[in-house]
């Protein structure tokens, strides 16, 4: 299936984890995808690498996240890499994956670093990343916001991290009615526990996975391409009428 045959795409936390997951499965579509990531040069070259010997197009943007400018420096990048090899700088997917979980705990001990630092990648980033690529995006255009399933499930320690993915999920039903007039749909899909980089010392133990198991409607931890088949379909085009929604990609968490 080619369903994104001459689509472009950009992935923010592409290089590892979920995001990468993605990035995969939207260039196998056959996006030409921009992997997007902070620091990890090596695992950023080794996504577009692997993207490459499997007969897809992808290269490499790094920006961090969280600091002044950063929708500019990740937009002029993608802009300039996109020019380079289509000739033109048109966006039709942004995937909002990125997103941090450094919280300091709950509301007894959570701190203002940690909080502003949450609010300023999780949240500022997609909202001016979004306002950056609009410009870019034309009709058929998709944004896909990546949010949580705590924001169903209020985990211990989670609070200000829940907050942010909310924020996400709010920020979404209001850019859907500002850009549904333009043909560009806005969805957020809530994963719940899956292994990733981050989560492997934490999903790698057996006797966490039953733990998780235990607390799953679909009795395993997730895996990235779980997220990747639930965001190919809304970047795809059997998704045009969905917009404004949150997709609960969990496998069931808790539903009591
Ligand atoms: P990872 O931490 O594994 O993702 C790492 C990717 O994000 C890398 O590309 C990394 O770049 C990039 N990244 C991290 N911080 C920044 C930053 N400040 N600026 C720019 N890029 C950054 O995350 P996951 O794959 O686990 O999660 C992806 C999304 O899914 C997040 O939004 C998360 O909140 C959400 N989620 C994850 C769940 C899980 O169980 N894993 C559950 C529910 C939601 P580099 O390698 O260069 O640092």
């Amino acid at each position: 299936l080619s369903t994104l045959a001459g689509r472009t795409a950009l992935v923010t936390g592409g290089s590892r984890g979920i995001g990468r997951g993605i990035c995969e499965r939207l260039a196998a579509d056959g996006a030409l995808v921009a992997v997007h990531y902070a620091s990890n040069d090596a695992a950023a070259a080794d996504t577009v690498a692997t993207i490459e010997a499997a007969g897809g197009q992808a290269f490499p943007v790094r920006a961090e996240l969280g600091v002044d400018g950063d929708a500019d420096a990740v937009i002029d990048a993608v802009e300039a890499g996109l020019r380079a090899r289509t000739g033109h700088a048109r966006l039709d997917i942004l995937v909002n994956n990125a997103g941090i979980d450094d919280s300091d705990g709950g509301i007894g001990s959570e701190t203002r670093k940690a909080f502003d630092r949450l609010f300023a990648v999780n949240v500022r980033a997609p909202f001016f990343l979004i306002q950056r690529a609009l410009p870019l995006m034309g009709d058929g255009g998709r944004i896909i916001n990546i949010s949580s399933g705590v924001t169903r499930i209020a985990l211990p320690g989670e609070l200000a991290y829940a907050m942010t993915k909310a924020a996400l999920e709010t920020l979404t039903r209001n850019v859907a009615n500002e850009v549904g007039s333009r043909g560009i749909t806005i969805n957020t899909v809530a994963p719940g526990p899956t292994r990733t980089d981050k989560t492997a010392f934490v999903f790698d133990r057996p006797e966490m996975q039953a733990v998780v198991a235990a607390g799953q409607a679909i009795e395993r931890v997730g895996r990235p391409a779980d997220i990747a088949n639930v965001v190919a379909f809304l970047a795809g085009p059997d998704s045009a009428w969905l917009t404004a929604n949150t997709i609960d990609a969990t496998g069931g968490s808790y539903l009591g």
